[in-house]
């Protein structure tokens, strides 16, 4: 597994490079039980997709980027596979948008928010980014939330105004959506709730949004927000896609 992954010339390079950082995520600790299952459903969309970016999510990400950069108070939320899968390139991200991270995990135990933590403060002081890292004492709850999934941090995710929440739950996305937040979410399914409800859904795989969003970053024009984008159309365009993608099979 781990030489297959090492091999970038092997056609399934990326898939198995990200199976690979969940297993080594899984050793630390930073994963629940069930990380692995929602992995392989997003897989299943992406092969749909083609594993790659279709021009509708590269629009989403332009539109969720440009929401993020003219945000008064802008926060990524982490899950354990988001860290897993793109841990650096995030904290990359929220340096250059000069926003705070907060982990924020379905299934919340000390052991995994330590091992989050710490996983987190070793990237950032390896890379030198400066990121505040939110989420170890959560001070405010989620309304309309039941449990520890209502936890978070009041100058974190409470107050933020945009909130980028990569793969996150539909039922808390429609929480943060009641409480008038610009919800950005990333999910490969373009049927899930999280998808249906959010602001700007990108239908893709998480660690290419996010390189494509440090790319965006880098450019000399940044993206701005259209006022006629339609999430429905973004989410019909993917569909259409693997309908595309389907027949030409047949
Ligand atoms: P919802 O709660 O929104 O109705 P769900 O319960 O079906 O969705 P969850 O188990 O909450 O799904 O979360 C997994 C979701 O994350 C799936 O929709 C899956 O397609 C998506 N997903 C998993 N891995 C990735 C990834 N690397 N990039 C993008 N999306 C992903
Ligand atoms: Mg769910």
């Amino acid at each position: 597994m781990v030489e297959i992954a090492a091999d970038p010339t092997h056609p399934r390079y990326q898939s198995l490079l990200m199976r690979h950082r969940l297993e080594e995520a899984e050793k630390k600790g930073m994963l629940a039980g069930s990380a692995l299952i929602a992995h392989g459903r997003g897989e299943a969309y992406d092969y749909l997709l083609g594993e790659q970016t279709i021009p509708s999510a590269m629009s989403a990400t332009e539109q969720a980027l440009a929401h993020l950069l003219a945000a008064q108070h802008p926060v990524i939320s982490l899950n354990g596979n988001a860290v897993a899968l793109a841990g650096k390139e995030l904290l990359h991200l929220a340096d250059r948008l000069g926003c705070p991270v907060e982990i924020n995990i379905f299934y919340r135990t000390p052991e995994r928010m330590d091992a989050l933590i710490e996983h987190l403060s070793e990237l950032k002081d390896a890379h030198s980014y400066d990121v505040e890292i939110l989420g170890a004492q959560p001070d405010a709850r989620i309304p309309g939330l039941e449990g520890p999934r209502a936890n978070c941090v009041k100058r974190g995710i409470f107050d933020s105004d945009v909130l980028l929440v990569p793969l996150e739950d539909g039922d808390r996305c429609e929480a943060l959506m009641a409480m008038g937040k610009t919800v950005l979410v990333i999910d490969l399914n373009p049927l899930s709730r999280t998808a249906q409800m959010a602001s700007v859904t990108m239908v893709d795989e998480l660690s290419r949004v996010v390189e494509n969003m440090n790319t965006l970053m880098a450019a000399d024009e940044l993206p701005e927000f259209s006022n006629e984008y339609n999430n429905e159309h973004t989410l019909q365009d993917a569909l259409d896609h693997i309908k595309n993608f389907l027949t030409a099979r047949n």
